[in-house]
């Protein structure tokens, strides 16, 4: 539980999430948010984590920082994605706990689910299967996370817990095509394709997946919700209810954008998990649901990029 003067840290405040959850708090009128750069504090640094919980000892820590990529970027990277999520993971939990912060909410990803999961996906499947290889070792150190602050609640009456958002999107996205996502890259393909007058724009895999999108100001709502709220679970999934194909989405982006070439697929590129619908009826319980729809979100997550004045 938090009131509008507690300390509270958001780690990964420059990210999608972090900058999003930031925006929230100052919109609800938190006053004491501590940010640090990854100049002045880097979390793979356990020293300067230990030494920064000591000073601070916030109320509340939000843990937004993480390496993330998409399908491609964790196929090519997968010793950073580990390696980078488990230190930073280890070291602010830990450090969090040693210095008697009660509270910590983790940003997990709906990727830590098994690949062929029942749907829509509950909480208690985590660990029931096997992972997507394309991104198990970023989905492995998540479940750490996951399981960290479990057990530091189990074994310390610690207020640690998860939340696992469905894909999520926004401002302060990257929009590198090698290592981001799919939204934002379907966003720069639309838009190059548009300005370029390219006669088509190019989806990667078959266009069969499925997916859930989130805005990302949707999730940042949810998070503060929860943060406000008394939370009792170690997991709580973050969901729409409702999944596309990315052949649907990649209508639905052509459109907002108004590109109105051919969308083609690369299917040498690969799919991924088939589908990944969560069930967010536990959120759905406690009174939340999502505000923004995906044209709306797509449409100022287009006019907030950096290239959309060309347009
Ligand atoms: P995932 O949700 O963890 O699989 O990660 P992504 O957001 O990278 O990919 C989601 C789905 O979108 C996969 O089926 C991809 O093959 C598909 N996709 C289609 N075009 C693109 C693209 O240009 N970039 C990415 N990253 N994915 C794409």
């Amino acid at each position: 539980m938090i009131d509008t003067n507690s300390k509270i840290f958001v780690a990964g405040h420059r990210g999608l999430a972090g900058s999003a959850i930031v925006r929230e708090l100052q919109r609800k009128g938190y006053t004491n948010i501590i940010l640090r750069t990854r100049q002045e504090l880097d979390l793979l640094n356990q020293e300067q984590v230990a030494n920064f919980f000591q000073e601070e000892k916030p109320h509340y820590v939000v843990l937004a920082a993480a390496k993330v990529g998409g399908i491609q970027a964790n196929n090519d990277f997968p010793a950073d994605f580990i390696f980078e999520n488990l230190s930073l993971q280890v070291n602010v939990i830990n450090e969090a706990h040693k210095a008697g912060v009660q509270n910590l909410l983790f940003l997990g990803s709906n990727c830590i689910y098994p690949k062929y999961c029942p749907q829509p996906i509950k909480e208690e499947y985590l660990l029931t299967g096997a992972l997507e290889p394309t991104n198990e070792p970023y989905a492995i150190a998540k479940i750490a996370g996951v399981k960290m602050c479990d057990s530091y609640r189990r074994q310390y009456g610690r207020n640690y817990f998860s939340v696992m958002p469905i894909n999520l999107y926004g401002p302060n996205d990257h929009y590198d095509l090698a290592n981001n996502h799919v939204l934002p890259a379907l966003i720069k393909k639309a838009h190059d394709a548009k300005i370029n007058n390219h006669p088509t724009y190019e989806v990667w895999g078959t266009g069969t997946p499925m997916r859930e999108f989130m805005y990302i100001d949707d999730l940042a709502n949810a998070c503060v919700f929860l943060m406000e709220s008394d939370v009792s679970e170690p997991l709580i999934n973050i969901g729409s209810g409702s999944d596309i194909t990315i052949r649907e989405l990649a209508t639905i982006v052509a459109e907002v954008i108004g590109f109105e070439g051919q969308i083609v697929f690369d299917p040498s590129k690969p799919d991924g998990t088939p589908r990944k619908l969560l069930d967010a009826s536990k959120l759905e319980s406690m009174g939340w649901k999502p505000r923004i729809s995906l044209e709306e979100g797509i449409m100022k997550t287009y006019v907030s990029t950096p290239f959309y004045k060309q347009s």
